[in-house]
Protein backbone atom coordinates (compact mmCIF):
# COMPACT_ATOMS: atom_id res chain seq x y z
CA UNK A 1 0.00 0.00 0.00
CA UNK A 2 1.35 3.50 -0.99
CA UNK A 3 0.03 6.80 -0.15
CA UNK A 4 -0.37 9.86 -2.46
CA UNK A 5 2.75 11.90 -2.69
CA UNK A 6 0.38 14.93 -3.40
CA UNK A 7 -2.76 14.50 -1.64
CA UNK A 8 -1.99 11.73 0.77
CA UNK A 9 -4.93 9.31 0.41
CA UNK A 10 -3.76 5.56 -0.19
CA UNK A 11 -3.52 4.51 -3.12
CA UNK A 12 -2.40 1.23 -5.38
CA UNK A 13 0.18 1.50 -8.61
CA UNK A 14 -0.91 -0.22 -11.49
CA UNK A 15 0.79 -0.58 -15.19
CA UNK A 16 -0.65 0.01 -17.60
CA UNK A 17 -0.22 -2.11 -20.89
CA UNK A 18 2.01 0.60 -22.51
CA UNK A 19 3.85 0.39 -19.17
CA UNK A 20 2.84 3.42 -17.73
CA UNK A 21 2.41 3.35 -13.69
CA UNK A 22 -1.21 4.68 -12.96
CA UNK A 23 -2.46 5.49 -9.44
CA UNK A 24 -5.80 3.90 -8.40
CA UNK A 25 -7.64 4.03 -5.40
CA UNK A 26 -8.39 1.41 -3.16
CA UNK A 27 -11.68 0.27 -4.52
CA UNK A 28 -10.09 0.14 -7.81
CA UNK A 29 -10.98 3.14 -9.77
CA UNK A 30 -8.22 5.48 -10.99
CA UNK A 31 -6.83 8.38 -8.12
CA UNK A 32 -7.32 11.20 -10.39
CA UNK A 33 -5.61 13.48 -7.92
CA UNK A 34 -7.15 17.14 -6.79
CA UNK A 35 -3.87 18.11 -5.53
CA UNK A 36 -1.93 17.07 -8.60
CA UNK A 37 -2.10 18.45 -12.09
CA UNK A 38 0.48 16.67 -14.21
CA UNK A 39 -0.14 13.20 -15.14
CA UNK A 40 1.64 10.61 -13.75
CA UNK A 41 5.38 9.83 -15.28
CA UNK A 42 6.69 7.47 -12.82
CA UNK A 43 5.72 6.24 -8.98
CA UNK A 44 7.57 7.69 -6.25
CA UNK A 45 8.32 4.72 -5.07
CA UNK A 46 8.48 1.64 -7.71
CA UNK A 47 6.09 -1.88 -6.13
CA UNK A 48 8.93 -4.19 -4.46
CA UNK A 49 10.39 -7.28 -6.71
CA UNK A 50 10.87 -10.45 -5.29
CA UNK A 51 14.90 -10.12 -6.91
CA UNK A 52 16.81 -6.68 -6.44
CA UNK A 53 19.72 -5.77 -8.89
CA UNK A 54 22.07 -7.50 -6.73
CA UNK A 55 20.38 -10.66 -6.70
CA UNK A 56 19.24 -10.04 -3.06
CA UNK A 57 15.60 -11.57 -1.77
CA UNK A 58 13.39 -10.54 1.07
CA UNK A 59 13.83 -13.01 3.95
CA UNK A 60 10.39 -15.14 4.20
CA UNK A 61 10.85 -14.70 7.47
CA UNK A 62 11.40 -11.28 8.83
CA UNK A 63 11.36 -9.47 5.33
CA UNK A 64 14.88 -8.15 5.37
CA UNK A 65 17.06 -8.24 2.66
CA UNK A 66 19.62 -11.10 2.46
CA UNK A 67 21.47 -12.51 -0.35
CA UNK A 68 22.03 -16.17 -0.60
CA UNK A 69 25.45 -17.87 -1.03
CA UNK A 70 26.67 -21.41 -1.75
CA UNK A 71 29.22 -22.59 1.04
CA UNK A 72 30.32 -25.73 0.39
CA UNK A 73 27.04 -27.26 -1.34
CA UNK A 74 24.62 -25.09 1.56
CA UNK A 75 22.83 -21.94 0.43
CA UNK A 76 23.74 -19.53 3.57
CA UNK A 77 21.61 -16.53 4.03
CA UNK A 78 23.99 -13.60 4.12
CA UNK A 79 23.03 -9.55 5.22
CA UNK A 80 24.19 -7.10 2.62
CA UNK A 81 27.11 -6.39 5.28
CA UNK A 82 28.09 -9.43 4.15
CA UNK A 83 27.74 -11.12 7.45
CA UNK A 84 25.39 -14.44 7.73
CA UNK A 85 21.92 -13.46 8.49
CA UNK A 86 20.62 -14.87 11.48
CA UNK A 87 17.41 -14.36 11.41
CA UNK A 88 15.25 -14.64 14.57
CA UNK A 89 12.32 -16.34 12.95
CA UNK A 90 13.97 -18.92 10.97
CA UNK A 91 15.41 -20.31 13.90
CA UNK A 92 13.97 -23.01 15.21
ZN1 LIG B 1 -3.62 12.17 -4.71
ZN1 LIG C 1 15.29 -13.10 8.24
Amino acid sequence: MANCKHCGAPITWKQSANGKWIPGNTDGSDHRCMKRNNPVSAPAAAPRQMTNKDGSKPCKFCGKDILWKNLDGRWIPHNPDNSKHMCNRGVQ
